[in-house]
């Protein structure tokens, strides 16, 4: 039951007690109250009924006034001192219904506040509190969630910064002692490790603004042949020199769709690029757009090393590569795929990917609102 109706209930009930107390007051105590002052009238006389009503018949008639207002005033003390009692029982009941809740809630919140992410409330009650209760049991845990997520990225992170700092102090210590010559190769080999360390804190400022949802998009309709042909021509290139096909499927009427163009370029060239990496010379990569509902669909399919379903879902989560080795000799990190998906869908689109398995090739989709 409601918190609203509860409380009309508990006042319904306070009143009912009210009367009931003043009913049985005024059907026992009242009649006896009132005979014992008559009694108490004519013993103070010495005089019986009749000859009290033969006597001054004002001043019977003011005797029998002061003692109805006598009675009245005490039965309406009594009910009034027993319905205080029970009202205040009552209510005193109903508060602490009300106020333990509220007690139980500032405790837990001071709890998680000092860090205590684990602590939950119970949820046995049907109310406005129980639904509290669980909006609070809701929070409770989405900080714990975020407070392994920012655990997990300091570790993350730190792992991802140890390979290419180690490296760069072993060249440096190896030039210091001699057992590393100082050619123009060492240097360039050190020059590529902080080239891998300065792509790595690029990506991860990027991946920062998406995770804390502040890319500032600037959606506007555009033509999404032109996004793929742009995106393409821009790599075609790396896919000759790799001796990789490139192939666009696209519809011939331009088809506009809700678009931040440079956000959804980074977007393709992340997937053609992952595409281009994945697959071997002599494989081929085709881009298609196919219309489905208020959606389009961008759709980047390779034949190249494929993926196991146990990974379709686990790339997209940050610093996730199935082979860290390969991915990371190529400067990988593992972020690109998670940017990717925060930017479809601050678009409001879906990305996902699809694999008959590993050696088979893969698909990587994406969804953007049509214009
Ligand atoms: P990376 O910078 O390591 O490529 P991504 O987030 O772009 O990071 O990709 C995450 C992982 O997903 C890659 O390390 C790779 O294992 C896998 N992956 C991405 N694209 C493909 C693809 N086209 N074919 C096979 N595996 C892929």
């Amino acid at each position: 039951m409601s918190l609203i109706g509860k409380l009309i209930i508990s006042y319904l009930i306070v009143i009912a007690v009210g009367l009931l107390i003043l009913a049985l007051s005024t059907a026992f105590i009242a009649p006896a109250d009132f005979s014992r002052h008559m009694g108490n009238m004519r013993g103070a006389s010495g005089m019986t009924m009749q000859a009290m009503m033969g006597s001054d018949m004002q001043t019977f008639e003011s005797e029998i006034d002061t003692n109805f207002r006598q009675t009245l005033n005490n039965a309406l003390l009594i009910a009034g001192i027993a319905a205080t009692l029970v009202a205040t029982a009552l209510s005193w009941y109903i508060s602490q219904r009300i106020v333990q809740p509220i007690r139980q809630l500032v405790k837990a919140s001071h709890h998680i506040a000092e860090g205590h992410y684990h602590e939950r409330l119970p949820m046995d009650q049907g109310d406005e509190f129980g639904e509290l209760t669980r909006s609070f049991n809701r929070m409770a845990a989405a900080l714990v969630e975020t407070e392994t997520m920012r655990q997990r990225l300091i570790a993350d992170v730190s792992h991802e910064l140890k390979t290419p700092l180690a490296s760069i102090k072993g060249y440096m210590e190896g030039l210091q002692d001699g057992v590393i010559p100082s050619t123009p190769e060492t240097f360039e080999l050190v020059h590529r490790e902080a080239e891998r360390l300065q792509l790595l804190v690029d990506d991860l400022q990027e991946l920062s603004r998406a995770e804390a949802a502040q890319l500032h998009l600037d959606i506007r309709p555009c033509d999404s042949t032109e996004l793929v042909t742009l995106a393409a021509a821009t790599l075609r290139p790396q896919f000759n020199d790799k001796g990789v096909g490139l192939e666009t499927d696209l519809p011939t009427a331009a088809v506009s769709v809700l678009a931040d163009v440079e956000r959804i370029r980074q977007v393709l060239a992340n997937l053609l690029g992952n595409a281009l990496q994945y697959t071997d010379l002599g494989g081929k990569v085709t881009i298609c757009l196919t219309r489905g509902g208020s959606m389009m669909q961008f759709s980047i399919q390779d034949t190249g090393i494929g993926l196991a379903v146990a990974d379709l879902e686990r790339i997209f989560q940050r610093f996730y590569r199935v082979d860290k080795s390969r991915a990371r000799a190529s400067g990988g990190s593992g972020i690109g795929l998670t940017i990717a998906r925060h930017i479809v869908e601050a678009h409001g689109g879906r990305i996902w990917a699809e694999s008959p398995g590993p050696g088979q090739g893969s698909t990587f989709h994406f969804t953007l609102p049509l214009a």
